[in-house]
């Protein structure tokens, strides 16, 4: 198949966290059609071998937003793309990019609840969806986001998300720490819990029923093991588990 390559220039970047920043791509020839969940693949002057250069990356925000594409981005220590993303891309700089592609994409008519996990940029797919469902008006039931990271730095989108908690009757919003020792519950208006995500679901989620479908998102580990655990531990169909795999 051939791929259709496109030309871009960072147009802004912001710090989401302490390891994780926002980037804007503004596309010559414009944006390309997308539909949310979708990824594209940018081929990055990290490497001589073309294929070691290229890395996958989510689009956060939503087709109908506004003119550039966004992406959040986590520097993984060591991480060829990483330090390249995090030492040399500035405002101005060219990335070229092929897709968008990808099939994490809602089924619609979407007629189950929907649950979406994730850890750190696994968020990005969600935020995506989440938008297009709000700002498309199109119908849908529950959604509930869990969200995971170690400290409570580290929670990606946290103030829009919160919002949406409190201004939308379907969403609920949680969110989980491993790694913090200090959870502040009466501080925010969702639900933070200390621990793994996998704890969030199954204390939500126990009882299997055939009118929800979890999305998963994030590297490996987490997403196998959820996967598992809802399928196996749980009891629910597979059909009902969909998942993108980050590395
Ligand atoms: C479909 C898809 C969408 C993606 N979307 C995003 C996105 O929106 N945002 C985003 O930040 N990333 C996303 N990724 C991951 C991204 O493509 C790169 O893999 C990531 O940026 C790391 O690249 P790197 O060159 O910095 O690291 P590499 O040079 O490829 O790896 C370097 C280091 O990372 C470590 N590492 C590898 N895998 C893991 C892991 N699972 N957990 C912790 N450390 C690990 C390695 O041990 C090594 O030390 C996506 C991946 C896919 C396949």
């Amino acid at each position: 198949m051939a791929w259709t390559w496109y030309n871009s220039i960072v147009t802004k970047i912001e710090d989401e966290s302490p390891t994780t920043k926002r980037f804007w791509l503004n596309v010559e020839d414009g944006k390309p059609d997308f539909i949310a969940g979708q990824f594209v693949t940018m081929d990055l002057p990290i490497h001589e071998k073309r294929l070691k250069r290229w890395r996958s990356y989510s689009i956060a925000n939503a087709p109908s937003d506004e003119e550039d594409l966004e992406f959040c981005i986590v520097k993984l220590e060591g991480g060829l793309a990483s330090q390249y993303f995090f030492e040399k891309v500035e405002v101005g700089t060219p990335i070229k990019f092929k897709g968008p592609s990808g099939a994490f994409c809602l089924r619609e008519p979407i007629e189950k609840d929907l649950i979406f996990i994730c850890t750190g940029t696994g968020v990005a797919p969600f935020r995506s969806m989440l938008l297009d469902l709000i700002n498309q008006k199109k119908a849908h039931k529950k959604i509930h986001l869990i969200f995971g990271t170690r400290y409570k730095e580290g929670i990606l989108y946290e103030e829009e998300f919160s919002k949406w908690q409190e201004t939308h009757e379907f969403f609920s919003y949680s969110v989980c720490l491993s790694r913090e020792v200090a959870i502040d519950q009466g501080a925010v208006s969702y639900e933070l819990s200390k621990g793994y995500i996998h704890e969030v679901y199954k204390s939500h989620y126990k009882n299997p029923r055939t009118d929800i479908a979890f999305y998963l998102c994030g590297w490996k580990n987490m997403v196998d093991q959820a996967v598992e655990t809802l399928n196996v531990e749980l009891g629910y169909q597979k059909e009902q588990i969909h998942y993108e795999l980050y590395g």
